[in-house]
């Protein structure tokens, strides 16, 4: 059983981060021989200080689907056509974070709106505005692949259109819990299928779950066996999910509340 899983409103608390109410779940889940694998708008830093907290060591997906990263020695084959960095090796699916930097700056002066990206903001504006700490927002600019940005208007069909001119330069917008996040054409849905393949080479007949909480696990969940989605913070289902995918186990509970009674569940 291979469990994918958000993070941010979906293992962690939406207002406070914190993972009291997923943790006993996640230890069963490990001690049944579960893989839990996170897959998150985090960077690669916020990763995996999470994961030494949690003593985890399985592979992760970064920045909505922009990297793979995977520990060296923990599937039973080589995986040599990687690159290395350190004891791990990486997949690298994300357009480089410098280039979506390069267009959030063209395009907001092209078109002259108001959007601020994390490479805009010190760590501390970035820590008011997600409700982190400054050693956390620090590893939230870290970033590789992915820029979350804010966009102070709502116009109408002001959205499309920034949609549009990104797609025109291979960019995606998505949004998340609390911003819209600029990243290549790469998504939460091709990185675990990637994954998945490697899981597969290495133990066969595998089963993959995914839980989310917003329309960015959309691609993730349309991807695993079984997709799970739980409640936002006002007990409501992020209905653009639903609608796509009205099957969806819905969790019962908000975050990490919902993210153990399903697990459970499972196991
Ligand atoms: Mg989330």
């Amino acid at each position: 059983l291979i469990i994918y899983s958000d993070l941010d409103g979906t293992f962690l608390d939406y207002h406070t981060y914190s993972f009291a109410a997923s943790l006993p779940a996640l230890r069963r889940a490990l001690d049944r021989g579960a893989s839990v694998v996170f897959c998150s708008s985090k960077t690669r830093a916020e990763i995996q200080a999470l994961q030494a907290t949690l003593s985890l060591s399985s592979p992760f997906i970064s920045e909505n689907g922009g990297g793979i990263f995977i520990p060296e020695g923990f599937f039973s084959f080589e995986l040599e056509e990687l690159p290395r960095e350190g004891s791990i090796r990486l997949l690298r699916l994300g357009k480089p974070y410098k280039e979506l930097v390069t267009a959030l700056t063209d395009v907001r002066e092209r078109l002259g709106v108001d959007m601020r990206g994390f490479s805009d903001m010190t760590a501390e504006e970035i820590g008011q505005l997600c409700g982190l700490g400054l050693c956390e927002s620090l590893l939230a600019k870290q970033r590789e692949f992915d820029e979350p940005f804010l966009l102070k208007s709502n116009e109408e069909g002001l959205l499309d259109k920034i949609c549009e001119v990104f797609a025109e330069g291979g960019m995606r917008v998505t949004r998340g819990g609390r911003l819209f996040h600029l990243t290549g054409e790469n998504d939460k849905g091709e990185a675990i299928r990637r994954l998945t393949e490697l899981f597969q080479r290495d133990e066969g007949n595998i089963r993959t779950v995914g839980i989310g909480d917003s329309v960015n696990d959309l691609p993730m969940l349309e991807e695993v066996d079984h997709p799970v989605l739980v409640q936002k913070p006002d007990g409501s289902y992020d209905e653009t999910v639903l609608s796509r995918l009205p099957d969806a186990t819905r969790a019962k509970g908000a975050g990490p509340v919902g993210w153990a009674s399903e697990v459970m569940n499972l196991i």
